[in-house]
């Protein structure tokens, strides 16, 4: 998100340097422009990807219960309350692990537009990030809401927009979410088998990295695979090492970056637990796929 700060920011700059340098009437340019930045930032807090961060929020009304703070459209008290409802549940489940319960801003999404104007992918039930979380009005279960609060109490446990790489990020929001419905490790070792376990599953880190993913899902339709992978590499991580050992993993990125913090906790690099994964699920005897 704050990526996305910077970059309409510096659209923003050069768009207004290079109408300035083009245009003959230089005043008459600035006068433009003072009056129509602060309108177009304006109109990006009031009906944009700010819109959580603006104290008016036109036609939406908020229900809060302890940290949580649910802005929904004002005429579906009902969705609201039923949403509260799986926020809690969801945030409990956080809880467990994050063991803070930090301030959780929701905006509950009327359609797919509103979602992209408040700075989400337009087709999904709901993202986060470290503002906020999105959310379709009915269209994410308790453990798919807690995935998206995991992505907030991650950056706010750590203090930075990316904490992790995408495998860790997403995989931990999906342990927290429960969300083992994408695969079971014998499925995934018929993805290995077949050639669709996504073996450069490292690679997918920093800026670049979501915009992979994002292609990973939608071009190359691979969400099954991805999301059901990391989850079961950091499901791997959490029986070998212990909720304990995770939560202090995770605590120490805030001043460790990803690399040096997870050979710290493990004592091996995160290519030697990638390696040990593929292994355990090369080697894997549970149940066979029907
Ligand atoms: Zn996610």
């Amino acid at each position: 998100m704050i990526y996305l700060f910077s970059a309409l920011g510096l659209f923003v700059i050069l768009d207004s340097l290079w109408g300035y340098f083009r245009t003959k009437n230089k005043k008459r340019y600035l006068i433009r422009l003072s009056i129509g930045l602060p309108l177009v930032i304006v109109l990006l807090f009031l009906f944009g990807p700010f819109f959580v961060l603006s104290p008016i929020k036109i036609g939406y009304s908020t229900l809060k219960d302890n940290n949580i703070t649910l802005y929904y459209s004002g005429n579906s008290i009902d969705m609201a309350k039923d949403t509260m409802d799986q926020l809690k549940q969801a945030n409990d489940m956080n809880r467990q692990f994050y063991k803070t319960a930090y301030s959780m801003p929701v905006v509950l999404a009327k359609s797919g537009f509103d979602m992209l104007r408040f700075g989400s992918y337009p087709y999904s039930g709901g993202t986060g990030n470290e503002l906020t979380i999105n959310i379709r009005a009915g269209r994410m279960t308790a453990g798919k809401i807690a995935h998206e609060m995991s992505h907030r109490n991650l950056a706010m446990l750590t203090d930075k927009s990316i904490p992790a790489p995408n495998w860790f990020n997403e995989g931990l929001a999906s342990y927290i979410g429960k969300m083992d419905e994408y695969r079971k490790p014998n499925e995934l070792q018929v993805d290995l088998r077949e050639g669709r376990y996504v073996k450069d599953i490292l690679d997918m880190r920093g800026v670049l990295g979501a915009a992979k993913w994002i292609k990973k899902i939608n071009v190359d339709k691979a969400g099954g695979v991805l999301y059901g992978q990391t989850y079961l590499m950091v499901k791997y991580l959490f029986d070998k090492y212990g909720q304990d050992k995770m939560y202090d993993f995770v605590a120490s990125l805030k001043s460790n970056d990803f690399e040096k913090a997870f050979f710290q906790s493990f004592g091996l690099t995160e290519e030697q637990f990638h390696e040990e994964f593929m292994n355990y699920i090369q080697n894997y005897k549970g149940e066979t796929v029907p």
